[in-house]
């Protein structure tokens, strides 16, 4: 059973109730987790969402509804890597005693590039990327602490995703012993299709002539997936699309599109298409569609899962970088 709490509306629970036991309550941080838990959990566990379908995880702001929702949960599946800025502060508000699983421990993090570090100091006023988990206590309970420099979007290479899936599994395994066996068992099939969809990914991208390999994106997601499939993606607001880009950094990005005649134009589902309709109306290349990054779709659309997502996404980008 999953719920989402977005915006205003607390969902009903819509009670399964189970034979014997109470199932474990669980928050993830956002539907990409969510979606994870789901594949690995299946109805073992009563699962609420905080972030989403569509939803923003950088720019989120919780309400009572989600400190509510953390109140009596067991296990707080997180991303890390500063990914959830306002965790610390919800936690705290809600008294909550969770565990935490943080799905991407253990991976290699990115260092966020110099030239966005550089745009992001000159950004104007908001400046969201400060209180990055800068949880300065040693609790190992607590979110984990970062320097706010980590690119948070490690999910986006599926070598990743298959740690993000043991780090779950294991947490679930101890938090809720009696089915152990049942989430080791799906998350080795479901590491298994990733292995697979993995495989898949460098087929699809191989394709494409590693010099026509530059995409250009809204916000900083696709780092992990450049680095890990071998792609260079430019992207002028940076990792956590917070503040919009000084007029001389876009005109810079503009000048690149057209000096390296770069072809796939996107932007991501949850942000603002303004700004790149313009970069491509100054530079001639059109937009390539909308890719999902931080957020899935809701069931029915058009990347419901984790797996859908890079089904969507590919054949996109291959498409948009092979146009001539
Ligand atoms: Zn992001």
């Amino acid at each position: 059973m999953k719920r989402f709490l977005a915006g205003l509306a607390l969902a009903l629970t819509i009670g399964v109730a189970p034979a014997s036991a109470e199932p474990l309550k669980i928050v993830a941080s956002f539907s990409i987790l969510g979606d994870m838990v789901e594949r690995i959990a299946g109805d073992r566990v009563e699962l609420t969402v905080l972030v989403g379908p569509g939803g923003d995880a950088h720019s989120f702001e919780p309400g009572p509804a989600h400190a509510a929702a953390l109140a009596d949960a067991k296990l707080l599946v997180v991303n890390g890597l500063g990914f959830e800025p306002w965790m610390v502060r919800l936690a705290a508000a809600a008294k909550s005693k969770a565990t935490y699983a943080v799905a991407s421990f253990g991976i290699n993090p990115r260092e966020m590039d110099d030239d966005h570090a550089h745009d992001h100091g000159h950004s104007h006023g908001h400046d969201h990327d400060h209180d990055h988990g800068h949880n300065h206590s040693h609790d190992k309970q607590g979110y984990p602490s970062v320097p706010h420099d980590f690119d948070p979007h490690a999910w986006q290479n599926l070598a990743n995703g298959v740690v993000y899936v043991r780090n779950i599994a294991e947490a679930l395994a101890k938090a809720d012993p009696e089915n152990a066996d049942a989430y080791e068992a799906n998350a080795a099939a479901y590491i298994a299709e990733l292995q697979e969809l993995d495989a898949w990914v460098r087929a699809e991208i191989g394709k494409v002539p590693p010099e026509r390999r530059k995409v250009i994106t809204t916000h900083d997601a696709f780092g992990y997936f450049g680095d890990a499939y071998g792609i260079e993606f430019h992207a002028p607001l940076g990792i956590s699309g917070g503040a919009q880009p000084s007029a001389q950094a876009l005109a810079r990005l503009i000048d690149q599109i057209r000096a390296e005649n770069i072809k796939a134009l996107f932007i991501e589902t949850m942000s603002d298409a303004r700004m790149m309709e313009t970069v491509s109306r100054e530079t001639g290349a059109e937009m390539g569609g909308a890719l999902y990054s931080d957020a899935l779709s809701r069931a029915g659309g058009d990347a419901p899962t984790y797996v859908a997502m890079f089904r969507h996404n590919v054949p996109l980008l291959v498409a948009a970088m092979l146009k001539d």
